[in-house]
C-alpha cells in the first residue's frame, strides 16, 4: 500500500529502536541539544530540502535508515 509505505518513511517515535536517527547517516545533530537534530533524507531521494526536526534521536526511526558516520561537519 503506497499509504503504509510513505507513512514508514516518516520519522516516527518507537523505543528503543536499534535503528535511531542518532546513527542514521542523514541526521544533523542540534549544536545545541544532542536529542535533538534534523533529518535531511528526502533532500536526495525528492531534489529539494526537505528537513524534518527529530525531538528525540534516540527512539524516533524510519524505513530510510542508514547507517553512517558523516561528521554533521559535513552538512553544514
Ligand atoms: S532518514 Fe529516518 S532514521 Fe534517518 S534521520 Fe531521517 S527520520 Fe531518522
Amino acid at each position: 500500500m503506497q499509504a503504509e509505505k510513505s507513512l514508514q518513511n516518516q520519522p516516527h517515535t518507537e523505543a528503543g529502536t536499534s535503528r535511531p536517527c542518532r546513527s542514521c547517516k542523514w541526521q544533523t545533530p542540534d549544536p545545541t541539544d544532542p536529542h535533538r537534530g534534523q533529518c535531511t533524507a528526502n533532500r536526495h531521494a525528492m531534489g529539494g530540502v526537505w528537513k524534518r526536526w527529530l525531538r528525540d534521536v534516540e527512539n524516533t526511526t524510519c524505513a530510510r535508515h542508514e547507517e553512517g558516520k558523516l561528521s554533521f561537519r559535513d552538512h553544514v
